[in-house]
């Protein structure tokens, strides 16, 4: 019998691959972002990177049916940036608000790579648990390093799924 490979989250491994950080693994970091995210406006523009990126890199956390367009979401952030994303995004909101038939609208999203099938990636050349959290906080040095990190996140995440694309 092998030992568990995890006895202790902060001694093991992710299931994306990752090694995990002083906080532990992915799932540590991930809600320890998007708990002091609710009380900073600023890093809450960076929330749908966050939970796609991180959905993708760990697909048994997330629905089949919304990964795909999880998927073309990062997509959009590498070719539109964030302000783009966040267009798109208001664009989606303003539209449920008026009560279209159907919620989303992927005219947006026509233009990405659908999210391959079959097998998952891993592990990702960037990781949520190497993301550095000094002073109790994940933006301790800033807004817009922290934006450049998860931009480096999404990036790896995209690179990984499009390599299993065939
Ligand atoms: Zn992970």
């Amino acid at each position: 019998m092998f030992p568990a490979m995890t006895d202790s989250p902060a001694t093991g491994r992710c299931e994306c691959g990752a090694v995990a950080g002083p906080l532990g693994v992915c799932v540590d970091y991930y809600y320890g972002i998007l708990a002091e995210e609710q009380a900073d406006p600023q890093m809450y523009r960076w929330h749908a990177p966050v939970v796609c990126a991180y959905l993708l890199q760990h697909p048994s956390r997330g629905h089949e049916k919304y990964l795909d367009v999880q998927f073309r979401w990062l997509q959009l952030y590498m070719d539109k940036g964030l302000d783009g994303l966040l267009r798109v995004q208001a664009h989606q909101v303003a539209r449920n608000r008026h009560g279209a038939r159907s919620g989303y609208d992927m005219a947006p999203f026509a233009a990405y790579a659908p999210l391959p099938p079959g097998k998952t990636p891993g592990p990702f050349r960037a990781a949520f648990s190497g993301l550095p959290f000094s002073d109790g906080s994940f933006v301790s040095d800033g807004h817009v390093a922290y934006g450049c990190r998860i931009e480096a996140i999404v990036e790896a995440t995209v690179e990984s799924w499009l390599s299993v694309q065939d």
